[in-house]
């Protein structure tokens, strides 16, 4: 063939998504009312219901380009955060923005530093800008933040973390992560990444770190990323955003697409943004849901990593053949191989019928890959 795809990208590492309902009940020949998802680390308590309510009077002027500055949900996100109108940038999903970063900051040959473990995402799209990737060991799972900080060069553009972190579920205290917001030296962008911070007990309010007139020293290099994806129940509409200071705000903004957040989900974020009681039932429901998972896993004698978010990291001795079973058996997880731990599966927490029904199939296994731990 004369025509030729660029040539890194034939090693870029390919995003392997949690596998949908329907896709599965075609290929195995299962009823899809049968099988569960528990994949993706959705709200399984569906949308905000204030969010569905706007949707359907949006929907009828859906033939109209959406408001490519986002007016409204932008003022709403602006009064939430305490911050300025033009201190946000939307993204379709806060995945695009991790993409954006890489429009605005990084060169082929500029450093990124990720830890082992790190969102999968964030690799891909260093990759994708031919940007070296730094990638430093975890500790216990988690962040190692003095390591991270030691790896910093002249050539570092962008360090990534997220807090907390997918697909480990580990979490750094607020005031660990306060300090390495302020220790990152300012010519790196540093990208916290708060998608699962609804499930935290006590967050960092760290926009505190980018707001206008506060005492604090502020940063001009923090990006903060949120989306709507997790507790607020959107996934589906693909929506999120990014706090930062007005300049770096401005670089993203200039690299997007005009019409990247489209209108039912701008109408539909702004309904969610605010519905504390949708978030509320949300987090009470996940930290329960958790608890029972965890709970039925260590009754099984599985080894886990104790989660911060919605879903959990268990070691299951082959987590491809433990996925596979579980896949025949109407239940999806994600096998965590592409993230180098191939002895691991990812559960995202469930309703109870579906954390139940979940710890129910995963006793009855037993392929000879997996090594289940004896219960002491
Ligand atoms: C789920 C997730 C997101 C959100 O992705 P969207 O594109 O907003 O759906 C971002 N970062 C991490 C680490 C996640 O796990």
């Amino acid at each position: 063939m004369k025509l030729r795809a660029n040539q890194y990208l034939c090693d870029l590492p390919v995003y392997q998504p949690g596998r949908p309902i329907e896709e599965v009940a075609r290929e195995l020949g299962l009823d899809a009312s049968r099988i569960i998802k528990l994949a993706s680390n959705e709200n399984p308590h569906g949308p905000s219901p204030r969010a569905i309510e706007v949707m359907k009077n949006v929907v009828p002027g859906v033939h109209r380009y959406p408001d490519g500055t986002s007016f409204h949900l932008r003022k709403a996100v602006a009064r939430k955060h305490g911050l300025d109108p033009e201190q946000i940038v939307f993204g379709n999903g806060s995945n695009e923005l991790i993409e954006l970063v890489g429009h605005a900051f990084l060169k082929p040959g500029d450093e990124m530093i990720i830890s082992q473990y790190a969102f999968a995402i964030y690799e891909i799209v260093g990759r994708l800008f031919q940007a070296k990737i730094v990638e430093v060991p975890a500790k216990n799972y988690g962040h190692d933040f003095e390591r991270m900080l030691d790896a910093v060069g002249p050539s570092t553009r962008v360090m990534f973390v997220a807090n907390p972190n997918n697909p480990t579920g580990t979490v750094s205290s607020a005031e660990r992560l306060q300090e390495l917001i302020l220790a990152v030296p300012e010519h790196v962008l540093l990208v916290v990444d708060e998608a699962y911070q609804d499930f935290l007990e006590k967050p960092l309010d760290s926009a505190a770190l980018i707001r206008p007139g506060q005492k604090k020293p502020g940063r001009d290099n923090l990006l903060i990323l949120r989306t709507f994806s997790k507790a607020h129940g959107l996934a589906g509409l693909r929506i999120g955003y990014g706090l930062a200071r007005p300049p770096v705000a401005a670089a993203l903004e200039r690299v997007r697409q005009p019409f990247n957040a489209n209108a039912v989900a701008q109408a539909a974020a702004e309904a969610a943004l605010n519905d504390n009681a949708h978030i509320r039932k949300t987090f009470i429901l996940n930290a329960e849901g958790r608890a029972r998972l965890e709970e039925g896993l260590h009754r099984l004698g599985f080894d886990f990593v104790p989660s911060f978010g919605n879903f959990v990291l268990l070691n299951v001795g082959g987590g491809q053949a433990v996925f596979d079973c579980l896949l025949r058996r109407g239940v999806i997880v994600r096998p965590m191989g592409g993230y180098k731990l191939p002895g691991f599966i990812r559960v995202s927490v469930g309703t109870a019928a579906e954390n139940e029904r979940f710890i129910a199939e995963l006793s009855k296994l037993n392929p000879p890959s997996m090594q289940k731990k004896k219960n002491t």
